[in-house]
C-alpha cells in the first residue's frame, strides 16, 4: 500500500487535474503544488475565473461555440458573411481561425467526428442542426474544414452526402504543401495530396 502523503482535497485537485489533455499525474501533482504555493496571485484569481466559467459561459445554441451571450457574439455579429457557414470539429478550431483572421464567416461546430467505433455516430454530432442551418436561404456555401485525418474526412463525406440534395455549394479546405514547408520533409500522404491538387501557374 502506498503511503498517504496528502490530505483528501489535494489528491482531488490533483486528480482532476490529471484527466486534462496533456496532464497526467505526474504534471498533475506539479501544477497543484505551483497553485498552493501561490495562493494569492494563482489560486485565488484561477478559482474566480472558474466560478465565472461556470456561471456565465454556454454552448451557443445556434453554432455550438463558447460563449458569455447567447447566441455567441459570432453568430449574433451581422457584419459577417451570411452566405458562408465554416464547419469545425471543436471550438478550439474556430478559435484557430478567428485568431488567423482570414474569414468573416459563421461557423458551425460539430463536437467532434464520426467513430462508428467509440459508439459515435451522426445523432452524437451536432449535424441535425448544421442541415437546419444549410436550408436558410442566405446560406449558399458550406466549407469543411474539419482535420485531415481519416475520421475527419469520413465525417467531411458524410455531412456533403447530407448536402447533396440542396442548393448550397460544399467546399473543404486545400490540403497540400505548407507554407514554408521542404519536400524533403513532407510525409507521403501530404506530398500525394499536394500533387494531385496542383494547379495551373
Ligand atoms: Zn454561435
Amino acid at each position: 500500500m502506498s503511503r498517504k502523503i496528502a490530505g483528501p482535497e489535494i489528491e482531488r485537485l490533483v486528480q482532476l487535474l490529471s484527466r486534462l489533455p496533456g496532464l497526467g499525474p505526474r504534471s498533475a501533482r506539479k501544477a497543484v503544488l505551483s497553485l498552493l504555493k501561490r495562493r494569492n496571485d494563482l489560486l485565488l484569481p484561477l478559482s474566480d475565473a472558474l466560478q465565472q466559467a461556470v456561471e456565465k459561459i454556454s454552448e451557443c445554441p445556434v453554432c455550438g461555440n463558447l460563449d458569455t451571450v447567447s447566441p455567441c457574439s459570432v453568430c449574433s455579429d451581422p457584419r459577417r458573411d451570411q452566405s458562408l457557414i465554416v464547419v469545425v470539429e471543436e471550438v478550439g478550431d474556430l478559435w484557430a481561425l478567428e485568431r488567423a483572421n482570414i474569414v468573416s464567416a459563421r461557423y458551425h461546430v460539430l463536437g467532434g467526428h464520426l467513430s462508428p467505433l467509440d459508439g459515435i455516430g451522426p445523432e452524437q454530432l451536432n449535424v441535425a442542426n448544421l442541415l437546419a442551418r444549410a436550408a436558410a436561404s442566405e446560406v449558399k456555401e458550406i466549407l469543411l474544414a474539419l482535420n485531415a485525418t481519416v475520421e475527419g474526412q469520413s465525417t467531411a463525406h458524410y455531412i456533403s452526402d447530407q448536402l447533396a440534395a440542396t442548393d448550397v455549394t460544399v467546399s473543404r479546405l486545400a490540403q497540400g504543401v505548407p507554407i514554408g514547408g521542404e519536400l524533403d520533409y513532407l510525409d507521403d500522404g501530404t506530398l500525394a495530396a499536394a500533387f494531385k491538387a496542383r494547379r495551373k501557374l
